[in-house]
């Protein structure tokens, strides 16, 4: 149904117009980019899984007070969402250590971190999107202290939804990466909530179900985005 006009190509999407000028739809590719695109392939399927746990996870979020630019599913690999400027940082989430985290200060992967750790990143390609401070936000001119309180305590709510859900499907939600965006001045949630942007673990093996499998070559990539499908939407 990708019918209107390319907006934007990243490396894991394509945002569409539609005729609706405060609507755009979301097509999820199966292309996948590691190390701010360093390393490149594919995972078969990837846009699907992706497409609807998106959905799940928005349709939970919108249902427990969260404002999203969620609208509806209209196909395989197609959302449709409000039409939003995006707020130019990635916000991520940790409940347990690992990733950039326990290699930038050395801390030892797997620890549980609680209460649960907001951190932000300039979202710039070409400076590798570097970790930024609340002072940075407001020397950059990234967003107002007020929305950085708002993205907060949003980043909190949303992990307080999260963890839990995930928890009842026997996985350890360990980090996760936001993206809000302002819909006529007010922030809401946007972008995606997938194996793409999340780090999940079985509970019982800690092994990763998530785009870790890619990032480090550990082999049944597709099987581990099934295997999310599954628990979170089947
Ligand atoms: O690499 P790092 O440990 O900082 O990643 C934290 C979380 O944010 C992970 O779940 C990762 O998948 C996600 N992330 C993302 N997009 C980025 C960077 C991180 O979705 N550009």
């Amino acid at each position: 149904m990708a019918t209107g006009t390319l907006l934007y190509e990243g490396k894991a999407k394509k945002i569409f117009s539609t005729d609706q000028p405060d609507q755009v739809l979301q097509y999820f590719k199966d292309d996948a980019t590691a190390f701010n695109a360093q390393k490149r392939g594919t995972i078969v399927d990837k846009g699907v899984v992706n497409t609807r746990v998106s959905e799940r996870l928005f349709q939970l979020l919108d249902g427990a007070g969260v404002p999203t630019h969620f609208i509806k599913r209209v196909g395989d690999r197609e959302l449709l969402t409000k039409k939003v400027i995006i707020v130019p940082i990635e916000v991520v989430v940790r409940n347990v250590v690992a990733g950039s985290l326990a290699k930038r200060l050395g801390l030892k992967e797997g620890e549980p971190i609680s209460p649960a750790l907001v951190e932000f990143y300039y979202k710039n390609d070409a400076l590798g999107d570097p970790l930024i401070a609340d002072e940075h936000l407001r020397l950059m001119k990234l967003a107002e202290p007020a929305q950085v309180e708002q993205i907060k305590t949003l980043a909190r709510k949303i992990n307080e939804v999260l963890a839990p859900f995930f928890a009842e499907r026997r996985m350890i939600l360990v980090d996760f990466k936001l993206e809000f965006g302002l819909d006529g001045g007010r922030l809401i949630l946007a972008d995606e909530i997938s194996p793409d942007t999340c780090r999940f673990w079985d509970q019982g093996t800690r092994e990763s179900m998530d785009k870790d499998r890619f990032r480090k070559d550990l082999g049944k990539i597709e099987e581990a985005y099934q295997e999310v499908l599954r628990r979170v939407c089947g």
